[in-house]
């Protein structure tokens, strides 16, 4: 391991990582951004990278109109260096969950707690009187190695939105895998989206993460473009993909409970396909494609019910 690898440090990890500006007295009236990492405990990455852009907005004193707020996602899980507890934080952002909790009802998962603490910092936020908008970016990245892209749900604000920054977008994963964070958040009629840097473990994944909150709080004008190396991390956006095309996702192959699957080697994140290709075996049985297009999503991981996604041009 080399010396200078970020590493978490799980012991002072809080849910809330900071805001800024710190004290109220310094807020002006502007966009909020919510921004939120390690939804999935195994991907600290967006959590460093939200570290990384507090460091530098206190210690440069930067003037930022309206709040940014960055937050832990599964903040045990990321203390344990896991994924989940019990359930996957990203499927259980439901408006149902939420009305259970808000009646007070107890759920039998722990990652019930973590989206009610979630759920929370989002109302707050809410009621705020300086918030003219509340736009949110949630961190994330993969088991496999893929370029940085952005995810986001149909909906038009959300779509333009995700189209300001210089990656390629896939839209419409909500109608396979409902109840992620971004999709509660969506549904609360906030703008954002899900940005997936790459693999879990690649420093790089932090560069793009951080380049890419540098970037939406100058589109959001809360930041004035010269106040920070713009282009730097504009360019570093736009060199990291090999396509800046919009997608949308037209198939999910599911993995039942108690099934094996294993996605064949050699697929990376939008690797071209035909129909008629060999994709995956599930339970020994070989999967081939029934759609040309591009593979979103192939899980090289024993965690996870998504075997693979397919996604064509939008
Ligand atoms: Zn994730």
């Amino acid at each position: 391991m080399k010396a200078n690898r970020e590493i978490l440090d799980k012991e002072t990890l809080t849910r809330v990582i900071g805001q800024y500006p710190y004290e109220p007295t310094n807020q002006t009236r502007g966009s909020y951004l919510l921004v939120s990492g390690g939804i999935h405990g195994n991907e600290p990455s967006g959590v460093l990278a939200i570290q990384r852009v507090f460091k530098k907005l206190r210690k440069e004193n930067l003037s930022l109109k309206g709040k940014m707020v960055g937050v832990t996602g599964n903040l045990v899980a990321l203390k344990k260096g896991v994924r989940m507890i019990d359930k996957d934080l990203n499927r259980v952002c439901t408006l149902k969950n939420e009305e259970q909790l808000k009646a007070g009802k107890a759920l039998d998962f722990h990652e019930a707690s973590e989206f009610n603490e979630l759920m929370k910092i989002i109302e707050n936020l809410e009621d705020e009187e300086l918030n003219t908008n509340l736009h949110f970016m949630d961190l994330h990245t993969t088991s496999s190695n893929t370029p940085p892209y952005i995810s986001v749900n149909r909906r038009e604000e959300s779509f333009n939105f995700a189209k300001q920054m210089p990656l390629p977008v896939v839209k419409g994963i909500e109608k396979y895998i409902p109840g992620h964070f971004d999709h509660y958040q969506t549904m609360r009629g906030h703008t954002g989206f899900t940005m997936e840097a790459g693999q879990h473990d690649d420093p790089k994944s932090i560069d793009y993460h951080e380049a890419a909150i540098w970037v939406i709080m100058v589109k959001t004008d809360m930041l004035e473009k010269t106040a920070i190396p713009y282009d730097h991390y504009h360019s570093l956006l736009e060199n990291a993909s090999p396509t800046h095309d919009n997608f949308e996702v037209t198939y999910r192959q599911e993995i039942g409970e108690d099934h094996y699957f294993r996605m064949d080697p050699g697929y990376a994140n939008f690797s071209k396909i035909n129909k008629g290709q060999r994709l995956a075996t599930l339970d020994g049985e070989t999967i081939v494609s029934n759609y040309s297009g591009r593979v979103f999503l192939p899980l090289y991981q024993t965690q996870g019910s998504d075997g693979f996604f397919i996604v064509k041009p939008a």
